[in-house]
């Protein structure tokens, strides 16, 4: 479509904005820049930084009040996370995993009681979520991922490794193509590409919503990934 007449656009933060950014630059500069040498020497995740931001409600920005979000919008998520890693990169991903990964798929694409259940303490920060797409084999071919999930006796059988997935250490609860919903509520420490292929049972809470649990390696990488 063509218009016969120029379009102005506004590109401008708005004045809420700009308040969000100057609050999260000072919250950056004042609680995060003085922990995050320390925290990367140390290969460290400093939760108690990560429960502040909890609080602040930034886990919960672009998700609606009735499931404990704040009913704002991507840009200002954007805004948060770009100011965070001015400072601290890996504080900045945690943030936009948790959200983008771990929470906005089952905004996205869940049912009402796994909203209920999962993208609410998600949106409150009381929960990190994460995305297990990645296999020690690769992973940007996703059709190619190997592990499965198998309904066996009322319980999913899930078999397989991921490699490099952020917040895995400290996610309480994490997904993946191949295991719709999984759990962990915390990894092995020390960076390699992959875990072992590992085979987990759990049972299920319903055919259509597995609890599950899959091998995933946080590890020292979950500091920055
Ligand atoms: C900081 C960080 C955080 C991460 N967090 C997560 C996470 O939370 N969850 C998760 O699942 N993964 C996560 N990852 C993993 C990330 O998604 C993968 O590294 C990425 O998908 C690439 O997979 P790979 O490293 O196995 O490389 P590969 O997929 O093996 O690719 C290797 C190289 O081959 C190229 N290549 C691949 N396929 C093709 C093709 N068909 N044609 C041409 N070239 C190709 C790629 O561009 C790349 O250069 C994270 C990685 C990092 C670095």
């Amino acid at each position: 479509m063509f218009l016969a007449y120029p379009v102005a656009m506004d590109f401008d933060m708005t004045q809420d904005q700009r308040d969000f950014r100057a609050a999260i630059r000072e919250f950056a500069e004042e609680v995060v820049a003085p922990r995050a040498a320390e925290m990367d020497e140390r290969g460290e995740l400093p939760m108690d930084i990560v429960k502040q931001m909890g609080e602040m409600g930034l886990f919960g920005l672009p998700f609606p009040e009735e499931y404990g979000g704040q009913g704002s919008d991507f840009l200002t998520l954007c805004i948060a996370i770009e100011e965070l890693a001015r400072i601290d990169s890996s504080i900045a991903i945690t943030l936009e995993a948790g959200v983008g990964l771990g929470a906005n798929p089952i905004y996205e694409f869940g049912t009402e009681e796994q909203k209920q259940r999962w993208l609410v303490p998600m949106a409150r920060g009381e929960m990190l979520g994460s995305f297990g797409l990645t296999e020690p084999g690769g992973g940007s071919d996703a059709g190619a991922t190997k592990t499965t999930a198998r309904l066996e006796d009322g319980e999913w059988v899930i078999n397989g490794s991921k490699a490099f997935i952020t917040s895995t250490r400290r996610s309480a609860r994490s997904s993946s193509p191949r295991t719709p919903r999984g759990s962990r509520s915390g990894g092995p420490t020390g960076r390699s590409a992959g875990t072992p292929a590992t085979r987990t049972r759990c049972r299920s809470a319903t055919a259509g919503s597995p609890r599950t649990t899959s091998s995933a390696n946080g590890g020292r990488a979950s500091r920055s990934s």
